[in-house]
């Protein structure tokens, strides 16, 4: 190659590079296009938008069954949290692709990297812990979530089942980078192929989204786009409000049955060295809580939480009963 050719060649380059960086997501870009992709779920979310950002309001609880399948369980359970008004999830109607993108392998193991369409957050594969894969340790149950340390619920693979109200042709969640999560396939079912390093790509129509996946990391791998980043985890995103300290994991549990007894009551089983064991809990109007826990012979004890621990105050204690 000449030259001046091998130079017109680079200048392409360089130039084809620039306008990848520079493009974005138009159908990110449109707050209609994302609110539509939220309207399947409307009875359990609300959303608002300003010029720069989306919010997504929700009581962090799905509509489906949760924690029956946990075969390693950590002890929580699922309450309703607070994401609303100023403790709602934000994403940017601007998405711009980042010069340094960020893996959800080194970093981001604490909080919500996405928020699914029904208003559940959708934490990174690996927990806190930075080593762990929540999925194949059997610690979610067969909606692929559990409650967190603040007894929180959220997802930690791909909300795929959504798609069961949403179809292919919207997202199933959004990165809180503003880019759209779809699922195994494209908006108009062909299949999703050539996803880069974070689960992503450009489709058919040059738009970035990520893509669901059957193998790690299932959900975006981390952040293509630019996102602020605060002690490893997103900067903006709600907080769970805890109503106790967290529990121990009880090792050897598996959740049998999760039953909703309404008005903020609920009834968790597992079975445990091949005896039948429940919690049994509800929340009171002022932000209190009660749990009955009834173990393998029947014995019975009960905790009482007065009101909401402040946020942040969550500490290991051996809240939940010696079994
Ligand atoms: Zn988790
Ligand atoms: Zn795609």
């Amino acid at each position: 190659m000449t030259r001046p050719r091998l130079a017109a060649v680079l200048l392409l380059a360089m130039l084809t590079a620039a306008a990848t960086e520079q493009s974005t997501n138009e159908l990110a870009s449109d707050p209609d296009y994302v609110a539509r992709s939220f309207r399947p779920f409307q009875d359990d979310v609300r959303v608002r938008w300003d010029d720069d950002y989306f919010y997504v309001e929700s009581t962090g609880l799905p509509r489906h069954p949760m924690m029956v399948g946990i075969r390693a369980w950590n002890g929580q359970v699922p309450i309703p949290q607070p994401y609303t008004g100023d403790n709602a999830f934000r994403f940017t109607l601007r998405p711009r692709f980042s010069s340094t993108p960020v893996s959800a392998r080194e970093t981001l193991f604490r909080g919500a990297i996405a928020v699914a369409t029904n208003g559940i957050p959708i934490f990174n594969p690996i927990k806190q812990d930075g080593r762990t894969d929540t999925y194949l340790a059997g610690e979610l149950d067969t909606f692929g979530g559990h409650a967190g340390r603040a007894d929180d619920y959220h997802y930690h693979v791909a909300p795929i089942h959504l798609s069961d109200r949403t179809g292919t042709g919207l997202p199933l969640a959004w990165a809180l980078d503003g880019f759209p999560m779809f699922g195994y396939v494209e908006a108009d079912g062909s299949e999703a192929r050539d996803l880069d390093w974070l689960n992503g790509h450009a489709g058919p129509d040059g738009s970035y989204h990520y893509h669901a996946s059957k193998e790690y990391p299932r959900v975006n791998g981390g952040f293509r786009g630019r996102i602020a980043l605060r002690n490893g985890q997103v900067a903006v995103q709600p907080r769970a409000r805890a109503v106790r300290p967290f529990t121990r994991p009880i090792r050897g549990a598996a959740i049998t049955g999760f039953i909703r007894l309404g008005a903020g009551a609920y009834r968790l089983e597992f079975g445990l060295r091949g005896q039948d064991h429940s919690v049994h809990y509800k929340l009171r109007p002022d932000g209190g809580a009660e749990f009955v826990f009834t173990d393998g012979s029947g014995r019975i004890r009960s905790e009482t939480y007065p009101a909401r621990a402040p946020r942040g105050r969550g500490r290991r204690t051996g809240a939940f009963p010696a079994l």
